[in-house]
């Protein structure tokens, strides 16, 4: 007999933003179904009325949209609740599930209709595909209740229906859901479906090895994606959290992973969420960039007070890309340094008090003044836009002659306006000669007064 072809699904509640934990079931969803040609959905779990909005419906969305995440269908249960009240209908009329007047939870003077299934009260023996044969007394559960109106199904109701008419083959999904099981499998045996396959991927751990949580920082993957995580990075690495492709490889695009997929390389044990690896990762598809690709995600990330024309901006990042990838491991990281710290300088004139020009082994600021008017004589020698070597075997000599702290420190304060920067060649070819002869005019005439 042909196998069914794959179907997959990731069906999260839009009650709240979404969590990394999730992504990364969508992930895993995504790469079984890309794997073997099958089909992927996106399915929008909004029955909790109270608590599901339409915002967080739209940020899940864009989110795995911005993952690459490309879902073949998508359907929200809202739109389903005559089909889910067919399906009710029927099992009452064939008395696999009953109507039952009680008392109502909140409220025990009111009465209220609720529909519950009528338990077998069986053994239910699954198998999980990571973890093997799972057997429950279902017993404990009692007749339990699927539906608190025709018009108003449960969870674990419109969870079995909808995989059912949509043929999921697979359900892979969380370890927290190994104990909704098998209140599903009474449910699908009561509708007559078939049982998928399941798979209960490792929860993921915080260092300590408690569950993650907001707690322990950042669990809503649009927190990484304002810290300047990059798609590719938060796909690798939430890939590799709790599956392993077997090999030494650990970066991996998209298309790689989907090449490589397959369930044997899960692990059981839960999987530890580590921030550190996580920059890691993302200073490695930082790496991985071309120029113009990295120009343009660093650019969404240059604060709006220090940006011009698309064309301006682009250029002074276009200088500073060299540094970028040498030392970023967050592009937020860009931002901090654009905004007050080591890339300011290319963004905006320095602002500084005379006296930092002043090395630290000089009496007083003025002896800096000739020093400056000398470097400035050199570097007028140089083209306009000179690489850091040029700078520096421009000025060398004269530094070594003079003293390099004599020369280079208020060169350097001179250029960035602060104590702390990258080295005054870096910044000139940065700058460039005009822009820094400027600059060095400038603080002559403060020592000048
Ligand atoms: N809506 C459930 C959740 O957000 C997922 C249910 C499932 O995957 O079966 O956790």
């Amino acid at each position: 007999m042909e196998a069914k072809p794959v179907v997959t699904r990731i069906a999260p509640s839009p009650t709240g933003h979404l969590h990394i934990g999730t992504a990364r079931t969508a992930l895993i969803n995504y790469l079984y179904a890309r794997h073997h040609g099958g089909t992927f959905i996106v399915r929008s779990e909004d029955t909790d009325r109270a608590r599901s909005t339409k915002e967080f419906e739209t940020e899940i969305l864009a989110g795995l949209e911005w993952l690459g995440l490309e879902a073949d269908q998508f359907y929200r249960q809202s739109d389903r609740t005559s089909i889910y009240k067919n399906h009710l209908e029927a099992l009452i009329e064939n008395g696999t599930a009953y109507v039952s007047r009680e008392p109502s939870k909140q409220d025990p003077a009111v009465e209220v209709e609720v529909v519950r299934l009528k338990n077998q009260n069986k053994i239910i023996t699954f198998t999980d595909l990571v973890r093997g044969d799972i057997s429950f007394d279902t017993t404990e559960l009692g007749d339990f209740v699927i539906a608190r109106s025709l018009t108003d199904p449960l969870y674990h109701f419109t969870v079995v229906v909808d995989d059912f008419l949509s043929e999921v083959t697979h359900v892979i999904r969380g370890e927290d859901h190994i104990s909704n099981t098998p209140r599903q499998i009474l449910i699908q045996e009561a509708i007559g479906a078939q049982r998928p396959d399941y798979v209960h991927l490792p929860l993921i751990l915080a260092p300590d090895r408690s569950k993650l949580s907001k707690r322990h920082g950042a669990v809503a993957l649009r927190e990484y994606q304002n810290e300047g995580f990059l798609p590719e990075a938060v796909v690798n690495y939430l890939a590799l959290l709790g599956w392993s492709a077997g090999g030494a490889q650990e970066v991996f695009s998209l298309t790689e992973l989907t090449k490589l997929f397959t369930l044997d390389h899960i692990q059981k044990g839960g999987a530890v969420f580590d921030i550190e690896k996580f920059k890691w990762f993302n200073r490695e598809h930082i790496r991985r960039m071309s120029d113009a690709e990295l120009i343009d995600a660093v650019r969404d990330f240059v604060p709006v007070e220090y940006r011009g024309t698309d064309a301006d901006t682009n250029a002074v990042i276009a200088r500073l890309i060299p540094l970028i990838r040498e030392r970023t491991y967050t592009l937020k990281e860009v931002a901090d340094g654009i905004s007050d710290g080591e890339y300011s300088f290319a963004f905006a004139e320095p602002d500084y008090d005379t006296s930092l020009l002043k090395w630290k082994k000089d009496p007083d600021v003025s002896l800096a003044l000739p020093r400056l008017k000398r470097a400035m004589e050199l570097i007028s020698l140089l083209p306009e836009m000179p690489t850091a070597d040029e700078v520096r075997s421009a000025l060398w000599d004269y530094a070594e002659s003079e003293g390099r702290g004599e020369v280079l420190w208020p060169l350097r304060v001179a250029l960035s306006g602060r104590a702390q920067s990258a080295d005054p060649f870096t910044l000139i070819a940065v700058l460039g000669r005009e822009k820094a002869k400027q600059r060095i005019t400038v603080a002559c005439a403060k020592i000048e007064g």
